[in-house]
């Protein structure tokens, strides 16, 4: 695959070496040698396809050091995708990968839904027995492996039964149904965030959809793609495809920042190499983020009672905001809910350093580019962190617990839902 990579040549000889990918890459700002800046990445895909440089560990090292955020690609006047020059480096280095915790979690716990059940229950076990505490507190984890250390600190705490088990196959439209959505239910917002992917049925249906959730619906496969694994995440996004296929859907949501960009075909490209059918094709137009959905798609059910009052601020996901353009929408939706302030914080498209499992793979760096996020969400003073991606989600929900702070995060459809309670509760709709 790394092989076909032509473009490569051209794509470096469109670059006019202007530095606008250097002054948004976030990690060149924290690493600050040319060697991390985003455009040496071109370069140094361009050496490994020609066979001038041999593939090892260390140019794994420098290959993984990187978020995918795409701020670099967004920024590019001459239109390089640095992240799939990154993405194809990967998949061709893949075995001198030396993160074997990784590597472990993506072949495991984002291999299928029964291992993500099987891994929600043992997380449950070990959390809710105390088992966690002692391990945090005796720093065993750390013997073992550094990086299984730092997956315990990074894991959000799992409360209550997996999404998957408190969602039915079908859910009905609250009222006349307008359109038949199939949701698509991320593998960590179903174990880590439960309680939003139930705001976000309650709202489609109260907007006229009838929601369609596959059982079997596999990981959308981009932990898998930032690994390497492109045969896998081939596979998956079919996998997926067929069974909205199938299901007859009008559209596919996603409340999952990093599940709508790569179901839109940010990877396409790498997947088509691998046997995912062309036909795909025809779905990138029915893909939405739920954010731009109920905003610029439907015209939004504003049967809205207020919540209490309550101040929040909006961090934007990088796959939203540099991968799909979306700014305004998750705004708008914070700014309908009554009672709700949205305060802005400073540089919040700014990447928070999660990046899937970036944050395990090289924690310092991680959290130096966390440090900076948690000191603007500090500045606005708000009650509330929203964001629309459950990876950003975690990242801030670690950085706001290591500075003792009380802040939640919470996707803007949370709040949306509990507008929509609250206005059955007044009696404003049935
Ligand atoms: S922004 Fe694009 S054109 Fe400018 S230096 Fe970076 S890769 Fe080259
Ligand atoms: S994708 Fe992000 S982290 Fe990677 S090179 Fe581009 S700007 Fe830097």
């Amino acid at each position: 695959m790394f092989q076909q990579v032509p473009a490569v040549k051209d794509l470096l000889r469109k670059c006019v070496r202007c530095g606008k990918c250097r002054s948004v890459c976030p990690i060149f700002k924290e690493i600050k040698t040319e060697s991390a800046a985003p455009r040496s990445r071109v370069f140094l895909t361009q050496l490994l396809r020609d066979k001038e440089l041999e593939p090892d560990s260390a140019v794994a090292d420098r290959a993984n050091k990187c978020l995918l955020c795409k701020s670099c690609t967004a920024e590019c006047p001459s239109g390089i995708p640095v992240d799939q020059m990154v993405v194809a480096m990967r998949s061709y280095l893949k075995d001198y990968d030396n993160n074997t915790t990784k590597r472990r979690l993506v072949s495991t716990m984002f291999n299928d839904r029964k291992s993500l059940k099987r891994a929600h229950m043992l997380l449950q076990g070990y959390q809710a027995t105390g088992l966690k505490h002692i391990v945090n507190k005796t720093g065993v984890l750390g013997l073992i492996s550094k990086d299984l250390e730092t997956a315990n600190r990074l894991l959000a705490p799992v409360s209550g039964p997996i999404a998957s088990k408190q969602i039915t196959e079908k859910t009905p439209a609250a009222g006349k149904r307008q359109i038949k959505v199939g949701y698509f239910l991320g593998c960590a917002t179903n174990i880590f965030y439960p309680e939003r992917a139930l705001a976000t049925i309650e709202v489609l249906t109260k907007n006229g959809c009838e929601v369609v959730t596959p059982k079997d619906l596999q990981c959308c496969g981009l932990p898998h793609i930032a690994s390497g694994e492109t045969a896998a995440a081939a596979s998956k996004t079919t996998h997926n495809f067929n069974l909205f296929y199938q299901a007859g859907v009008d559209v596919i949501i996603s409340d999952c920042a990093s599940c709508s960009s790569m179901l839109q075909g940010d990877y396409y490209d790498q997947l088509f190499e691998q046997g995912l059918p062309e036909e795909v094709k025809h779905f990138k137009d029915k893909i939405f983020d739920l954010n731009k959905f109920l905003t610029d798609v439907i015209d939004l059910n504003e049967d809205l009672a207020a919540i209490p009052k309550t101040t929040v601020t909006y961090h934007d996901p990088c796959h939203l905001i540099n991968s799909q353009g979306i700014k305004d929408q998750p705004r708008k939706i914070l700014n309908l809910v009554p009672g709700v302030e949205l305060v802005e914080m400073e540089g919040a498209d700014q990447c928070c350093g999660g990046a899937g499992t970036f944050g395990i793979s090289h924690y310092d760096l991680s959290s130096k580019i966390l440090e900076r996020k948690i000191s603007a969400i500090k500045d606005t003073n708000t009650d509330f962190v929203t964001t629309a991606c459950p990876a950003c989600s975690m990242q801030l929900g670690h950085g706001l617990s290591k500075h003792h702070m009380n802040s939640q995060v919470k996707h803007p459809v949370e709040l949306l839902a509990a507008a929509y309670k609250a206005a059955e509760q007044t009696g404003k709709i049935s």
